[in-house]
């Protein structure tokens, strides 16, 4: 770690937008585990990720060369609401070495804090930890995690608990909300610009010599959104708090919380309980992106003509639609587009509403032809029967070759997805201290395609009275 270097650009920007800050060590820290294949890309080696400074790193009493630790400013749209106050209450910003800004979270209080006490507990670390790493290995872009740490630190939720690091990484940490608070009170303009100009630099390099950049790079922002929802619909991912404060400027998933997958297949699934009115429903999900993106578009107003910005922000859903449809056609092993797609597509959702089918192993069972045991797992349905039948007519037509067809299915259709009942088994047994099932589930989340012999249970369709398994906000 003595070599390990970092740089902090942002620190660049005028000062309103960041206040430095130290970390609070947490009491007997321990490495939960580390994550040796994104460690890699960061030129640290296992034996690096092993030694006692790598802890002393995460828990902030090791300083990195050329590491200014800082937290951000930024506003936000919560639940439809407006919140000028934001910010990082909870991580602080190491720098950046590679392309991935290093963040910890759970490090203490911050001058965003507020009321809050700027901890993270185990329990969120690991989840964010292992489902950032299973996004990532579903092709999803998102922001990734180096390590956890666990401690004997006691952070009080609904219950106490035991307090945690996650060392973060992410190519940016611009948020919408980052733009929203650029865009308050004096000298709008210039706020709004020095921070456009750094995201052209941190994220979108390849516009900053365009006429119209910051135009450009607003269609950008909207395009690279479409292509994380669609993502999102098509693994049945839930994000449950899509605040405009948690929407990434650079296009990934960003802050890990009451998040959820799909599992017996409900289109307006709520998976936050802080979420009374299903604001973030699976369903609402392209739609709030569209809404966030309008608000994005309002903070931009001051560097591009805001009218121009909000026709194409209003583009989403259509272009939305397109990419869901070629994803699902993926899925499903179309190799070509016919007219009645969409609507077989369509009429698969409701069949899987109907019969409240587990949406990770239908598809698994599709791309390896199990039509039979799909069947019997879900029993004799005669809209299921009817749909699989419309199902296999469509593809007898298709050029290639069945098998052809099934190794693409089976390239993109997993056989694991981590549901939150099996995240829990892995959190119950690491509160104890006990951290071989985490490790044996980032395996899983690593290669998700794979067979684990071991752990076929994980792959079957969750029993009825684990997949209520739900989250709030408190994390
Ligand atoms: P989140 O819902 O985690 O995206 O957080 C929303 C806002 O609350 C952000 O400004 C966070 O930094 C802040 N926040 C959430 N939890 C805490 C905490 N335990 N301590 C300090 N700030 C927090
Ligand atoms: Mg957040």
């Amino acid at each position: 770690m003595q070599s390990f270097t970092l740089t902090t650009d942002f620190l660049a920007l005028h000062s309103k937008f960041y206040h430095l800050t130290s970390s609070m060590p947490l009491k007997n820290p321990k490495l939960a585990s580390s994550n040796l294949a994104l460690a890699k890309e960061l030129g640290l080696n296992e034996q690096a990720l092993l030694s006692s400074e790598f802890v002393e790193f995460m828990n902030g009493t090791f300083q990195a060369k050329g590491s200014i630790p800082h937290a951000m400013a930024y506003a936000g749209h919560q639940f439809g609401y407006f919140v000028p106050n934001l910010g990082d209450g909870r991580a602080i910003n190491l720098g950046k070495v590679q392309s991935y800004n290093l963040q910890l979270k759970g490090a203490g209080k911050t001058a965003y804090s507020r009321e809050a006490d700027g901890r993270a507990v185990l329990r969120s670390s690991i989840r964010e930890y292992l489902m950032s790493e299973a996004m990532y290995a579903l092709g999803v872009p998102t922001t990734r995690v180096l390590g956890i740490l666990s401690s004997d630190t006691s952070v009080f939720r609904e219950r106490e608990e035991r307090g945690s690091i996650v060392l973060r990484a992410a190519s940016s940490w611009i948020r919408f909300g980052s733009f929203e608070f650029s865009y308050l009170g004096q000298g709008k303009k210039e706020s709004v610009t020095l921070l456009a100009d750094f995201v052209l630099q941190e994220s979108y390099q390849h516009l900053k010599e365009r006429q119209n950049c910051y135009s450009e790079l607003f269609i950008e922002v909207v395009d690279k959104t479409v292509e994380l929802i669609a993502r999102w619909q098509s693994v049945g991912f839930m994000h449950g708090v899509m605040n405009s404060d948690n929407m990434s400027i650079a296009g990934l998933t960003l802050d890990y919380g009451p998040f959820a997958f799909m599992e017996r297949f409900d289109k307006s699934k709520v998976c936050n309980t802080s979420d009374y009115d299903g604001r973030y429903s699976f369903e609402n999900q392209p739609f709030i992106a569209q809404w966030n993106l309008l608000m994005l578009a309002k903070a931009f107003s001051p560097i591009a003509e805001q009218k121009p910005l909000e026709e194409y922000a209003n583009l989403f859903m259509v272009k939305y639609k397109k990419r869901y449809l070629q994803l699902m056609s993926q899925k499903l092993g179309f190799d070509t587009k016919e007219e009645g797609d969409g609507a077989l597509v369509a009429e698969l959702l409701s069949v899987l509403q109907k019969c409240e089918i587990d949406y990770t192993p239908f598809f698994y069972k599709l791309s390896h032809a199990r039509f039979d045991e799909i069947i019997a797992t879900e029993g004799e349905v005669q809209e299921l029967k009817t749909w699989l039948e419309k199902y296999e007519k469509r593809v007898l037509n298709q050029e290639s070759q069945e098998s052809e067809r099934l190794e693409c299915m089976q390239k993109i259709n997993p056989k694991y997805v981590l549901k939150n009942s099996m995240l829990q088994e892995v959190i119950e047994l690491a509160e104890q201290g006990d951290f071989s099932l985490l490790e044996r589930m980032l395996q899983i989340a690593q290669n998700p395609f794979d067979e684990h012999k071991e752990f076929e249970r994980y792959a079957l369709s969750v029993p009825k009275e684990l997949s209520e398994i739900r989250c709030s906000c408190s994390s």
